[in-house]
């Protein structure tokens, strides 16, 4: 269902780090790619690490602390302790076996502690905001500035759908876990540390186990990315689905299709549901064998421990922070396989994110300036061939010559498929000619500034589809700083003032999703006023194929005349009024230009024109 190219270039990326083998190396590659993300934040990362490293130091300490309590209250506070038993050397005054003296101590720390987490949260989460900001605004614009036949090859819904869930899980990796990370590895490594210098063998025990639950975790991890990536996989389809109906809904309804469209996406959620089922068997999995082998170890450990108190080869305040630090080790080890599995996931989403940014674009880079260009100018294309690049075997044009006089009105006229919306598009510079050239006044067209080309170009399609906002709005699209007066010409010019007025919001009239609130041909002269108002020196006309009433009709010609006034247009043309009154008729066959010439000339000619004019209801 969702063989878009999009996941095509996921899957190469895929196996491409299958070849390599090793995780760590494509890991660092993920980071690398964050680089110019994570760039203006490596002051704030820094010190949100020192933070955390204090943090966690002062945990192991506390512990250290509380096991002292817990010595100390079997003993009575009778027993001296050197001070040489403790790792700190500024504490050497201290007096260990005064339980206020530790409880103080304790509750200090704590408070430290608990402003520096405040902190490091706060610290975190602001850098992450900011980075996830530039992030959604970077794949905004690469969604945006994509050649045309980026959204012919892709569902737009699933592109939507993957890059909110692939933010989503970015924000969580650098939210939360790259700190947990790093918390939970100081606790691991000083916890280690820690028990190394209580007792050696009581330690070597404890690290038997590690090895084992650190290959578990990886296997698990890898486990997990593969099916998370396939779980989204399956709701970006199923959100399509969701999408697709909405948007057809007319369809649906009219075919009465509601039937199966509810157990097409019935499949597909129940293939995300069984998807996630595996995940969680996986992660139930995990769950036992922490259980078994975790606890089972800390099991031992305890009982070693007390066997050795016993024997009097361990103080009690030692086997007490022993136990303590034991589980804080144990929990670290566990939550670190967990955390792996979350950066994995993290880092497939920054790899298909990176795809998406790094993918080829028509707009290299987005500014608010463009060129100004003057296009009321000869146009001509010369010896044009096309294919489409999703059917290269399809050659659409094949030497196609045209030319445009300054001014010109042409109709191009041919049978469906004939080629006339390729000739518009890439009129549009939504394709470009496989060879041959479009020049305008000598210079190709291909050279110049994209968007400043477009500036000068106007357009109205066949289907008019507006924004969900008001009229105003959608006629100012044409010319976004336009004044409330200029808009008011425009819909007066485009013969569209009449019925906006009859409205009681007039200009504020919200047109609803999609436009659906206004009839095909309000529409239409909603589109030709946007079209006046930006005032573009080339006009490319889609005419609509379908009828409107004979009124409405009139009102659209109206207003397209004026719009067509001393513009070179290019109409694509469905209605023998249109055609007649063109100033040229160029008539299209399979992509080539077999006639051209005033509507009675061609008709004297008894060609191809004449015989597609009999054969034809032209409106
Ligand atoms: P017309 O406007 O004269 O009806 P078109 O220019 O729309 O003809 O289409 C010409 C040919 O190009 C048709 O065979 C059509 O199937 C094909 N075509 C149109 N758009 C695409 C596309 N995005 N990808 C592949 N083929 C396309």
């Amino acid at each position: 269902l969702l063989n878009s190219h999009y996941m095509k270039s996921q899957t190469t990326t895929t196996t491409e780090k299958k070849k390599k083998k090793r995780l760590k190396i494509s890991d660092l590659r993920g980071f690398a790619q964050m680089a110019p993300y994570l760039k203006p934040h490596r002051l704030g990362f820094a010190l949100g690490i020192i933070l955390i490293t204090i943090s966690s130091i002062l945990t192991l300490f506390v512990t250290r602390l509380w096991g002292q309590l817990g010595g100390v209250g079997i003993m009575g506070g009778n027993e001296n302790i050197s001070a040489s038993d403790l790792e700190t050397g500024f504490l050497a005054n201290f007096n260990f076996n005064n339980l206020e003296a530790i409880g103080v101590t304790i509750a200090i720390v704590l408070v430290v502690q608990a402003s520096l987490s405040f902190i490091r949260v706060y610290l975190f989460a602001n850098m992450t905001e900011k980075m996830m900001l530039t992030m959604r605004r970077d794949a905004f614009e690469a969604v945006i500035s994509m050649p045309m036949n980026f959204y012919h090859d892709k569902r737009v819904g699933d592109v939507n759908s993957r890059i909110s869930a692939d933010i989503a899980s970015i924000q969580d990796t650098f939210t939360t876990t790259l700190a947990e990370l790093i918390r939970q590895t100081i606790m691991l490594v000083g916890g280690i540390a820690a028990l190394a210098y209580f007792s050696v063998d009581l330690t070597l025990m404890m690290l038997m186990t590690l090895p084992v639950v650190v290959l578990v975790a990886i296997v698990f991890g890898k486990f997990i990315k593969r099916l998370s990536k396939e779980t989204q996989d399956e709701i970006a389809s199923s959100n399509v689905i969701v999408q697709e109906v909405l948007t057809g809904i007319i369809n649906v309804k009219a075919f009465a299709n509601e039937w199966y469209e509810r157990n097409r996406y019935a499949s597909s959620i129940g293939t995300v549901r069984n998807l996630a089922m595996k995940g969680a068997i996986g992660r139930g999995a995990f769950a036992s064998f922490i259980i078994l082998f975790i606890f089972g170890a800390i099991t031992l450990v305890i009982f070693k421990g007390a066997a050795l108190m016993q024997s009097g080869e361990l103080a009690s305040e030692h086997f007490f922070t022993f136990l303590l630090m034991t589980g804080l080790v144990a929990g670290s080890v566990g939550g670190l396989a967990n955390l792996f599995g979350i950066v994995q996931k993290g880092l497939g989403a920054v790899e298909s994110l990176m795809d998406l940014l790094n993918e080829k674009r028509e707009i290299r880079s987005l500014t608010e300036e463009v060129k100004s260009y003057d296009l009321r100018k000869p146009l001509k294309f010369e010896n044009v061939h096309f294919h489409y690049n999703s059917r290269k075997e399809l050659a659409i044009l094949s030497n196609l010559s045209l030319e445009m006089k300054a001014g010109e009105q042409i109709a191009l006229v041919g049978p469906s498929g004939a080629g006339k919306s390729t000739i518009a598009s890439l009129l549009l510079r939504f394709e470009s000619p496989v060879s041959g050239s479009i020049t305008i006044d000598g210079e190709d067209v291909s050279e110049m500034d994209l968007r400043g080309f477009r500036k000068r170009i106007g357009y109205v399609p066949q289907e008019v589809i507006l924004f969900g906002d008001d009229i105003r709005s959608n006629i100012a699209y044409g010319k976004l700083d336009a004044t409330d007066s200029e808009i008011r010409d425009a819909a007066k010019r485009a013969n569209a003032i009449d019925f906006i007025e009859s409205f009681p919001e007039g200009f504020s009239t919200i047109v609803g999703e999609r436009g659906i609130q206004l009839s095909g041909g309000q529409r239409q002269r909603i589109a030709i006023a946007r079209a006046i108002l930006r005032d573009p020196d080339i006009l490319i006309l889609d005419e609509a194929t379908s009828a409107l009433d004979s009124v409405s009709e009139t009102e659209v010609q109206i207003a397209l005349e004026e719009l067509m006034k001393d513009r070179s247009t290019l109409i694509i043309a469905h209605r023998l009024s249109t055609i007649k009154n063109a100033h040229r008729i160029v008539v299209l066959v399979e992509g080539s230009v077999v006639e051209t010439g005033t509507h009675s000339k061609l008709i004297e000619n008894k060609g191809p024109y004449y015989r597609q004019i009999q054969s034809q209801d032209f409106k």
